[in-house]
């Protein structure tokens, strides 16, 4: 069997060049007006980017570039165009479920997983339609490995969608996730995959890695509420032993661990254990602030969605919902004059996928984060966490042709980049309105 496998890949490796020698790739010219190439502080007006396949060949001044014969020139000379965009937080098979249509539970407990597919293609197309050509998806929530037969049927061209960075089914303890509140005779699903103790950390991890997690996810914190001193407390899952196994195994295969965790012992276990990235981090004390920087561990800190669906003022969640969005904008600020490496991410999904993946951005700027370092959260430093520098997040000589483009000048409103108005993605053409 083995035999016959390598046998076909030589008889493929033999036949690519000369199909490719056959069908020369498609050239494609863009007339950026305003280019945000994702690399330079600073923009650059009326630039030619060349387009090979899906690559980017080339990028220079509009007056020395030379338009390849045949190209097809797409104008976007009154446009801002920057790299495709990353949000390195969805989660495609939730819908911002609210609780009057039965929430989250009823996703699990009553959706064929068909269905919930179904709706994920479409939170898929939704991201590639606002100019998000990349994600990093955080957990199916109960849809098993459904993210990787998103991911292959976008990549096999039968449905529209981003590149797509997918962790499966995610980790957590025992007490450590939804569905609860069931009586305990009565089995329900969980939203991840439950482990206790450092052995079976690990061989979740392998099973997840085996089939096809490009990153693994771990919930390292849980409930939260507020103590009588009003501060915010959340519950630690995993032990610092199960965390360490599931990065040691993970950082085995070449991947890395993405760690929700919002405050306290949970989060000082997460960068203990290693954690290559910390989910939201609601509240980072000084010490994390330290430790991220020394390890370089990168921050995702996912503002949008805790500003939606905020509980009634008077009521313990109301009082607690409220208290996290008063921690976490400091967090950022901290995070930010430390140097630690800050990354694009949403939680869409946690809120509904008909809202703005963009909304995001206001939110950062509003905690004093430069337009310009807030667009490079979302294109080269997210690619850098993705290990894709060069490759995603720069409009650059090499690059994968991932373009769009909004009207107006983003770097004076962030909010502009909520209207995208043309998307490229792979060196095709997605959107031009
Ligand atoms: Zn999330």
């Amino acid at each position: 069997m083995l035999k016959s496998i390598s046998g076909a890949l030589v008889f493929f490796l033999c036949l690519s060049p000369i199909a490719a020698a056959q069908s020369p790739s498609p050239v494609t010219v863009i007339r950026a007006g305003v280019l945000i190439d994702g690399k330079a502080s600073a923009p650059r007006r009326d630039q030619v980017i060349v387009v090979r396949g899906n690559r980017i060949e080339s990028v220079s001044a509009a007056g020395s570039a030379a338009i390849p014969p045949g190209a097809t020139v797409i104008d976007l000379s009154r446009a801002t165009v920057l790299p495709g965009m990353i949000d390195c937080h969805t989660h495609i098979f939730l819908q911002g479920e609210v609780p009057e249509e039965g929430g989250y539970d009823i996703q699990l407990l009553k959706y064929p997983l068909a269905y919930r597919a179904a709706r994920a293609s479409v939170s898929a197309r939704r991201a590639l339609e606002q100019g998000f050509t990349t994600i990093r998806d955080v957990e199916t929530e109960g849809a098993g490995y459904g993210d990787v037969g998103i991911k292959q049927a976008i990549e096999a061209g039968y449905i529209p969608g981003p590149r797509m960075f997918v962790v499966t089914r995610a980790i957590s303890t025992s007490g450590g996730y939804p569905l609860e509140g069931y009586a305990p005779e009565i089995a329900v699903p969980k939203g991840v995959q439950v482990v206790d103790g450092p052995v079976e950390a690990r061989k979740a991890a392998r099973e997840q890695l085996d089939n096809g997690a490009d990153w693994i996810k771990v919930y390292m914190t849980h409930r939260s509420w507020l103590d009588a001193a009003g501060n915010l407390v959340s519950q630690p899952t995993l032990t610092l032993e199960e965390i360490r196994a599931i990065v040691d195994e993970t950082h085995g295969w070449g991947r890395k661990v993405a760690c929700h965790a919002y405050n306290g012992i949970g989060l000082h276990r997460a960068l203990d254990g290693g954690c290559d990235s910390i989910e939201h981090g609601l509240e980072l004390d000084d010490a994390a602030v330290a430790q991220m920087v020394k390890q370089g561990t990168w921050y995702c800190p996912t503002m949008s969605v805790y500003y939606n669906d905020l509980g009634p003022a008077d009521t313990p969640q109301g009082k607690r919902d409220r208290k996290r969005v008063a921690v976490h904008g400091p967090s950022l600020q901290k995070a930010m004059k430390a140097g630690v490496k800050i990354v694009f991410g949403t939680d869409v999904g946690g809120f509904p996928w008909t809202q703005p993946i963009a909304q995001e951005f206001p939110h950062l700027v509003e905690f004093g984060m430069s337009p310009m370092a807030a667009i490079q959260s979302a294109t080269l430093h997210a690619a850098e966490m993705l290990g894709m520098s060069g490759q995603l997040g720069v409009i650059a000589p090499g690059a994968y042709a991932d373009i769009v483009a909004v009207p107006g000048d983003p770097l004076k409103d962030v909010k502009d980049l909520e209207r995208v108005s043309f998307v490229m993605k792979d060196g095709q053409v997605f959107r031009k309105d």
